[in-house]
Formats: structure tokens, C-alpha cells, sequence
């Protein structure tokens, strides 16, 4: 029923045009929507999109499911946390599950929550708030027994979390045993909760180091704490300077107020938030939120909002909890950060692939406690459309990205004689013509041997995701190339010492160490090599699917293009390509010498566990799942060892089916392969070690103990995707 009228569903609205299905359609492709952002986010520590566009998913879906309530799944990304056990560390059950926190961006939303408050609560009841600064960090659970810290733990989808019990231990600032006043005793076990997270010093060194070594950046600190503490090896987690202020001690041994607890933590040798008060009702709740703003800046570390906390404990019991969030609970969330700049000049960038990218240089202003002086224009379309031109001032919003983007244009502070922006004619690294093609928003280089494409595909070809040669940056690629040293990839392998030690700034231990990366690449693996060579449409995901469909370079080279079309994923586009890049001489010279200089050039599982379920299993995904979108559950099975194909046979080992799943499902059945629903799948991913399916004994740690940290050799959460 499509409506030409506001029709009243609930308290909410149907708006004109809308419909009932059409809605719902759109909240479940909403919720797989989330789940994906989630997962890159809470997993993989890599969100694709900004948290602001993250909140307007799930502010619209919440919108939808306020129309439609009795429709609403139990496993709604807005009823629990969004947070997965990865593959690769042992999970941990929280006896108390960990929530997250409902959010408001407005006084009048924040006098909403003490009114519902005093409502829901006895007339006779005092009400009093406890004020905190809301740290932009992962929420941790720390087990003590004794006195002593014996478990780890990260927040996971609330019920269900990661053993980092060895990483926590590298931080500093949490007490690996409690500390006692004399003539007192601690309770045998305490859960004591409370934030990871990294100073902003301390990120953007991590970021530099990364950058250098050719790697990607973390978004913002609140990912680089998340990816530093999740990490299957302590000792880098430990270079990580991390801190922790706790907030929370749950359990039997919870003192009777908020303010109770946080002096409690104190005593027993936690830091605790910096800045916190109790406050008595909604003006005194918003002069924190107002003072807090202004404090904020100043503070080492981010945080993105304040927390008010009902302070009796037996209020807040008396409230309880929503599936995700505390009813006597509420973070209010500061606007991401925006300042005005004056735009000086636009520069264009030529990347690997021959595409010009203009980015905006700016009069240095401060933004979110650092210095920007750079933003992201992504291309000519952008920059149109928004008419921005050199000399404007304009607005820049950092949000949660490091990135800065150029929001709009102060157009009442343009000065006279500014003209609209164009990319230039010729490429200004080689003065080769440039071309727009129809359709693309890109600009490219027509110059094959645009010296941009030389260095920048090195570049690619030693970053994080590729090769991964550490300490092979671009400042190290630019003094290679003006020195001669290297043309292509397979130069590297030729280097020596002698040649190393004499470049700027590189000392007899850079240059072992440079050599030993290089050295160390070799056994990369074939799939990494594929995405390295920088073969045009093959990302990280084509050089996994071909490397695992050929096994070697051998036979993928031998592959016609009808063959490589046909594989999934793969299709035309990206076969032609292929057969492309593998017909240029230039090319074959290039794999011969990188075969000759030791490059393992065939298939090899680097990063699994040969015990995990899944390993060497072959898998079928059929239908839609529940929570998660296809995609992510299959990259969930791969890392784990599976080969996902994509059709059934007598050779299949698991199939795993969501709603509306057909024909599959049916020879499935008929073969008698196991049929897995999400949960199951879930399960046995989480369970992982073959003879150890079952997921959580009822008691703290599950599927390893307090002392076991994360096992299985290489099986992190960047072998995702
Ligand atoms: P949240 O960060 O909005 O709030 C809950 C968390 O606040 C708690 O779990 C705890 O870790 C933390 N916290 C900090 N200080 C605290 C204090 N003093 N007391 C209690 N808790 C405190 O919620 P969330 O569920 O962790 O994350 C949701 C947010 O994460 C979204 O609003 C979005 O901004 C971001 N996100 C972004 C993406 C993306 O793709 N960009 C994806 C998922 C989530």
C-alpha cells in the first residue's frame, strides 16, 4: 500500500509515498548494512564510512522500527551491541554482560532523560546524577580474584567477548594486583570495567611509524586503542602506550553509589576519569556537559561526549537495561569539530593507477588538538560542487576521521577575482595529456611510463596490505628512484648494504633491518603478491579469490580470459585486465625476476589454524542471513581456512543458510551435507580448534582459560579480508 497521505503508525508516521514493505525491506537491508560497518569497525578496527554517516544508518533505522515495533528482530543492531568475537583470540562469557550507552546530541534530549527518569523512579526516591567525561576509547572488563588480575576482557557483542588477558597486561596504568590500605581486605572477585584507550601524542606518533613503513593509518584513536589491544601479540601491544581509566565495579562487591565505586577504584590503585561531579538535576547535568566541552580540548587524550549515571545503585537497578543500553544511563555527544581556514591552494596528487587527485592545502588552523593543514577534495565532481576555489575560506569538519574534509565554503568571504576550479590539462608529474573517461569521476594520466606510476605503484607494491616491507615508505622509495637504485619491484630484491647505507638517514641497523623486511616479503604468498603487483581492479579480495582458485602464478598466467571471467567475483572487467597486465613483456620480465630473486609464488594458508572447524572445509553460503551480509560471513569462514564456493556438491562440507535460501539448500539436503543457520555458523567459528565446537562453559573465560592468551599462530583479524 503506497500512501499519499501521512498515515499514523504508533506514535510514529508513514510518510507520503512509503510503504509497509517497502520499509521493512529497507530496515533489514539497514541492519545488514550495520553489520557490515561493525564488523570493519569492532573487528577489523578499519570502519569504511565516518560515524556521523554510521549514526545515520542506525538513527534511520531506528526511525523505521519505531513505526513497525512488533517487527523488530531481538537481534536489531539498535537492541544489542555491535561488537564480534574475532577468529583467532578465545572468548570470554561476561557473567554481567557488558552494555554500551544510549546517545543524545541535545540539552532538551538530555532534560528528556532526567524527566523520564524521576518518572520511572518512586516519588520519595533522591535522584542524584554522576557526571563523567565519555572516553573515546574500548570498554574493558578486568577480573580480579584475590586481589590479583586473572582475565581480560574486551566488551565483544555485550555477552560474549575476547581474552586479552596478555595484552592488558603490557598497560601500565591497570594494577596487576590491587593495591590494599592497610587493615583492609579486597573481595575475592571483583569486575572492574572501564575504558583502553591512546593519547592523541601517542596515536599520532603510531600513525607516523605506520605511514613510514608503509602502511595505512588508523582512523582516529579510539581504532588505533581498539586495533593495539586486540592484537594476537602482546609485545606489540605493549608499544602501544595505551592507558585505562576504569568507571565501573559490578558485581556482588559494588558499592551502593556511582561516586562510591569511582573512590572504591581509586583506593585500589585505578585512575579513574580526571574531571567528574555529582550533579542534582538536568541545569547542573548540562553545566558539566557545557564545562566538559570546553575542558576537553585541553585534555591528552579524546573524548567524545559526557556520561550522566544515576548514582544509587539500587535506582539503577530498579531501571535495568534495554537489550544494549542502561535505562539510568545517557551519553551526550559533542558535534564533531568543525573550523573555518582559508583555502591556499589546491595541489594534485597522480596515484599508482595514473589517476589525479586534488587535495586542498590550507592556512594551518587547529581542529580536534591538531594542526591541520591538508584536506581530502576526492575529485573534480566535489570540488564543483561545491564550488570551492583557491583563496576561499572554508569550513573543514574532522569529526572521528584523521582525514580532514572540506564541508562548504564561507561564500560571503570569497574575495574578489576567484575563478571555479578545473584539473589541469596535462599530468603535472610527466606533462602528459590528461583524460576524464565518460562515466569515471576520475582524471588520468595517458603517459605509461608517468614516473607517478613507477614510485607509486612501489609504494603500493611495500605497503601494510601488499608485501608488507616495513621501513620501505615513500620517503625511502623516493631516494631509491632519485638514486637510481630501483626501477620496479624486483630491483629491491637486489639491493645491498652498501648501496642502502648510503641514502639519507639510514644508518647500518635501518639498513639490516630494511634488507631483512625485503628478505621477509619473499614469503608474502601468492595472493598478497597479486594485489602488490597493482594489477588494474585487483584489490586485496581478487588476488585472495585468484590466488586460492590457481594456487600459482604458473597456472593463473595460463588461464584464458573466458576462465578467469567465469569465476565468481571475478567477471569480465577484471579478467580482461588480467590477461592484459600478464600479456605486457614488460610484466613477464617483471614475475621472472621476482621468481628468480625467491618471491613464493604459489598458494600458502600463512594465516590459519590448521585445528580451527573450518580449515580446508569447503563452504557454500545460500540465502540471507540474519545479521550478517554475505560478504563478512564469508571473509569470516576464509580466515578461518574454509574455500568458499558457490554451488553444492558431494564434495561440500557445510552449507550455511539464511532466509529464502532455495535450490542450494535442497541438494544440500539432499546430498546430506550439514546445513549451519548463523548461529550455529557463529558458534563453531567462535569455538574454532576441531574437538572443541562448544562455544562457553557457563563460568568467565570460555574455550581457553585466564592464562591461555589469543592462540593460534597468525590467525589475526587482518587475515579477514
Ligand atoms: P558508544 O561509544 O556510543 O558508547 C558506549 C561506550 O562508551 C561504552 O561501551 C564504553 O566503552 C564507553 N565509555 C566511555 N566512557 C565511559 C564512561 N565514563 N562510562 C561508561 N561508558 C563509557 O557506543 P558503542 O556501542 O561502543 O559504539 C557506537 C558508536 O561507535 C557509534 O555511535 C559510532 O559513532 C561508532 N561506530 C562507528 C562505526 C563506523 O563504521 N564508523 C561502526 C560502528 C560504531
Amino acid at each position: 500500500m503506497a500512501t499519499n497521505e501521512t498515515v499514523q503508525y504508533g506514535a510514529a508516521e508513514l510518510q507520503p509515498g512509503e510503504t509497509k514493505e517497502g520499509l521493512l525491506a529497507e530496515a533489514a537491508d539497514l541492519r545488514r548494512r550495520i553489520r557490515h560497518h561493525e564488523y570493519q569497525y569492532y573487528v577489523l578496527d578499519d570502519p569504511e564510512v565516518s560515524d556521523a554517516e554510521y549514526d545515520a544508518l542506525t538513527n534511520r533505522l531506528r526511525a523505521i522500527e519505531a513505526l513497525f515495533p512488533d517487527e523488530v528482530p531481538a537481534d536489531s543492531p539498535t537492541r544489542r551491541p555491535g561488537g564480534y568475537v574475532a577468529p583467532g583470540f578465545t572468548q570470554v562469557r561476561h557473567k554481567i554482560p557488558m552494555l554500551s550507552l544510549g546517545n543524545v546530541y541535545s540539552a532538551q534530549e538530555m532534560r528528556d532523560f532526567d524527566r523520564r527518569i524521576r518518572a520511572s523512579l518512586p516519588p520519595d526516591a533522591e535522584v542524584e546524577y554522576v557526571m563523567e567525561p565519555k572516553i573515546d576509547g574500548l570498554a574493558c572488563s578486568l577480573i580480579y580474584e584475590k586481589g590479583r588480575l586473572v582475565l581480560a576482557s574486551t566488551r565483544g557483542d555485550g555477552q560474549v567477548g575476547e581474552n586479552v588477558t596478555a595484552n592488558v597486561r603490557t598497560i601500565r596504568s591497570i594494577p596487576k594486583r590491587l593495591a590494599v590500605p592497610a587493615g583492609e581486605t579486597v573481595p575475592d572477585r571483583l569486575d572492574v570495567r572501564g575504558e583502553v584507550y591512546m593519547s592523541r601524542e601517542a596515536f599520532w606518533k603510531l600513525n607516523e611509524e605506520r605511514t613510514d613503513a608503509g602502511g595505512t593509518e588508523f582512523a582516529n584513536p579510539r581504532n588505533a586503542a581498539a586495533g593495539s589491544l586486540r592484537q594476537l601479540d602482546p609485545a606489540v601491544t605493549e608499544k602501544r602506550e595505551l592507558g585505562f581509566f576504569a568507571y565501573y565495579l559490578v558485581g556482588p562487591a559494588e558499592p551502593p553509589t556511582q561516586a562510591e565505586c569511582l573512590r572504591t577504584l581509586e583506593k585500589y590503585g585505578f585512575t579513574t576519569p580526571e574531571h567528574w561531579c555529582v550533579a542534582k538535576d538536568a541545569d547542573a547535568i548540562l553545566a558539566f556537559i557545557e564545562a566538559h566541552g570546553q575542558r576537553r580540548r585541553t585534555l591528552a587524550y579524546d573524548t567524545d561526549g559526557a556520561v550522566a549515571k544515576l548514582n544509587a545503585v539500587w535506582e539503577q537497578k530498579l531501571l535495568g537495561a534495554t537489550g544494549k543500553d542502561p535505562r539510568w544511563a545517557i551519553a551526550y555527544k559533542y558535534p564533531p569539530e568543525q573550523a573555518q581556514t582559508r583555502l591556499e591552494d589546491i595541489v594534485i596528487q597522480v596515484g599508482r593507477t595514473g589517476v589525479l587527485t586534488p587535495a586542498a592545502v590550507l592556512a594551518p588552523v587547529k581542529l580536534s588538538g591538531s594542526t591541520v593543514s591538508r584536506a581530502t577534495l576526492h575529485n573534480e565532481d566535489f570540488i564543483r560542487e561545491k564550488d570551492i576555489r583557491i583563496g576561499d575560506t572554508v569550513v573543514i569538519n574532522k569529526a572521528a576521521e584523521i582525514i580532514p574534509e572540506v564541508l562548504s565554503v564561507v561564500k560571503e568571504l570569497r574575495p574578489a577575482g576567484t575563478v571555479p576550479f578545473s584539473m589541469p590539462a596535462e599530468c603535472p608529474e610527466c606533462g602528459w595529456p590528461v583524460v576524464r573517461k565518460e562515466g569515471e569521476a576520475a582524471y588520468r594520466c595517458t603517459n605509461p611510463r608517468c614516473p607517478a606510476l613507477g614510485r607509486e605503484g612501489l609504494i603500493h607494491f611495500t605497503s601494510r596490505d601488499a608485501m608488507d616491507i616495513e621501513g620501505c615508505g615513500p620517503s625511502i622509495i623516493s631516494q631509491l628512484l632519485a638514486a637510481d637504485l630501483v626501477k620496479t619491484p624486483a630491483d629491491l630484491y637486489g639491493l645491498t648494504k652498501e648501496q642502502l647505507v648510503r641514502l639519507d638517514r639510514m644508518g647500518d641497523k635501518s639498513a639490516d633491518n630494511l634488507l631483512q623486511a625485503i628478505a621477509k616479503s619473499k614469503e608474502a604468498g601468492l595472493d598478497k603478491l597479486l594485489f602488490a603487483l597493482g594489477i588494474r581492479h585487483v584489490g586485496a579480495k581478487g588476488g585472495r579469490i585468484l590466488a586460492e582458485r590457481f594456487g600459482s602464478m604458473e597456472a593463473l598466467m595460463a588461464a584464458d580470459k573466458e576462465t578467469l571471467a567465469n569465476i565468481k567475483d571475478i567477471g569480465d572487467v577484471i579478467a580482461g585486465s588480467i590477461v592484459t597486465w600478464f600479456a605486457n613483456p614488460a610484466n613477464q620480465e617483471l614475475i621472472r625476476r621476482l621468481k628468480e630473486a625467491g618471491v613464493k609464488m604459489d598458494m600458502e594458508r600463512r594465516r590459519t589454524d590448521a585445528t580451527h572447524v573450518f580449515f580446508h572445509k569447503t563452504m557454500v553460503f545460500t540465502g540471507t542471513l540474519p545479521t550478517l551480509d554475505r560478504a563478512t560471513a564469508q571473509a569470516m569462514a576464509r580466515a578461518a581456512g574454509a574455500d568458499v564456493t558457490g554451488s553444492v556438491s558431494k564434495k561440500t562440507d557445510y552449507v550455511v543458510a539464511g532466509a529464502a535460501a532455495g535450490s542450494k539448500l535442497d541438494k544440500a539436503r539432499a546430498l546430506g551435507v550439514t546445513v549451519l543457520d548463523e548461529g550455529r555458523f557463529l558458534e563453531l567459528l567462535r569455538g574454532g580448534r576441531t574437538g572443541t565446537e562448544a562455544p562457553a562453559p557457563a563460568d568467565g573465560a570460555a574455550a581457553g582459560t585466564a592464562a591461555t592468551p589469543a592462540t593460534p599462530a597468525d590467525g589475526g583479524m587482518d587475515a579477514l579480508f
